[in-house]
């Protein structure tokens, strides 16, 4: 027989995962939260009303759910149960964003990075941002939730350290307190890449597919995979180096020391400068190395087939030559095998996807521990 303390206890961690999955999702019926935790709906309806009398949740809109001519509420958590902080660096630049529980950003800012990528200095720099907009949101700071990094090519350690391959493409272990300093709330590093992938899947262009690649073209170029609503790839391993799939055996050398990847052809790394990125050369330039990057996605393809392509980053600012050239490529490469040629769909253009991304995955992982630290938990206690 269950104990009275083994009850309660239990059903704290019920509403503490009906509150996360609350957030992660952008607010869900109780019927949808029932699937996704794996409980009864008896049990899902209790957590909500206990969430509802904590005031951290509340209902809003009806909608109607699909093919039953049914209607259903949805479950929203309330704004300002809590401030979350995400971070997250591209080629050039370092962004940093606050928002609520209901994903409005209510501050958010970007800066162009040290050239040298110095992992200290890099942290310092987004130390600085990360102050920045905790500064301009003036919230007070019990209710600052935890911090995300979407860092590139990052694998976490052990939640202390990270593998990451910031430094130009070179593979460096960092400790997150090492590089962002001293800190008052709890960090969760992870990939750019299954941060941008993530976004995607939840709110953004994959949100109606169950699967799809996810490629990221920054300075170099990441691929995550999205099979039936989960990634083939978690935090705890680097697996999504697509720029160093091998196109010319005898190519240009790599900055990973290989030959001819597809890091040499398509990268961000590799692209002209600012000043010579226009006109007809350029365009042509441009449609080449679209065309490669399709070859390198359809490599990819071959082995795991796929209905949708997303594509994110510095590609996406031209879309009329990139979507041809890579169309084009695609089909070349699957079509006469008698492969799937999938959808190709341009991310959402949200600035700061990455960055809310990372933060809402450490909510994800320090929500609990938030709920019990804030006086609100104490007083349903
Ligand atoms: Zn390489």
């Amino acid at each position: 027989m269950p104990t009275q303390a083994n009850t309660s206890a239990r059903r704290t961690l019920t509403a503490a995962r009906v509150l996360a999955e609350v957030i992660m999702q952008g607010g869900a019926s109780r019927s949808r939260l029932a699937g996704w935790l794996g409980v009864s709906k008896a049990s899902i309806s209790r957590a909500v009303e206990e969430l509802i009398g904590n005031g951290w949740v509340e209902e809003g809109a009806r909608f109607r759910v699909a093919q039953r001519g049914r209607s259903a509420t949805s479950i929203i958590a309330r704004a300002g149960l809590g401030y979350i902080i995400g971070a997250d660096l591209e080629g050039s630049a370092a962004r940093a964003c606050i928002f609520d529980c209901q994903r409005n950003v209510i501050g958010s800012r970007r800066r162009a990075i040290d050239p040298s990528w110095a992992p200290q200095r890099i942290g310092a720099q987004i130390r600085a941002l990360v102050d920045e907009v905790i500064a301009d949101a003036d919230v007070p700071s019990e209710k600052l939730i935890a911090l995300g990094l979407a860092l590139p090519g990052v694998a976490t350690l052990d939640g202390r350290e990270v593998r990451t391959t910031f430094a130009q493409g070179k593979l460096t272990r960092v400790g997150i307190h090492e590089m962002i300093g001293d800190f008052e709330l709890p960090i969760v590093a992870a990939d750019n890449t299954l941060c941008v992938s993530d976004y995607e899947r939840r709110f953004g262009v994959a949100a109606d597919v169950q699967s799809f690649a996810s490629v990221l073209v920054r300075y170099g170029i990441g691929a995550a995979i999205c099979s039936n609503g989960r990634f083939l790839s978690g935090e705890a391993v680097l697996c999504s180096e697509l720029g160093h799939v091998r196109m010319q055996l005898d190519g240009e050398e790599c900055i990973c020391g290989q030959r001819g990847c597809l890091d040499t052809l398509a990268s961000g790394r590799t692209w002209p400068s600012a000043e010579e990125r226009h006109g007809e050369r350029w365009e042509a330039d441009l449609a080449n190395r679209a065309h490669h990057l399709g070859v390198g996605i359809a490599n990819l393809l071959k082995i795991v087939p796929l209905p949708v392509v997303v594509l994110n980053g510095i590609y996406n600012a031209y879309p009329d030559i990139v979507r041809p050239a890579v169309n084009s490529a695609l089909n070349a490469a699957l079509e006469p095998i008698g492969l799937q040629v999938p959808s190709l769909r341009f991310g959402d253009d949200l600035e700061s996807k990455a960055s809310i991304s990372a933060g809402l995955r450490a909510l994800d992982q320090c929500l609990g521990e938030y709920l019990e630290r804030s006086s609100l938990a104490r007083r349903s206690a």
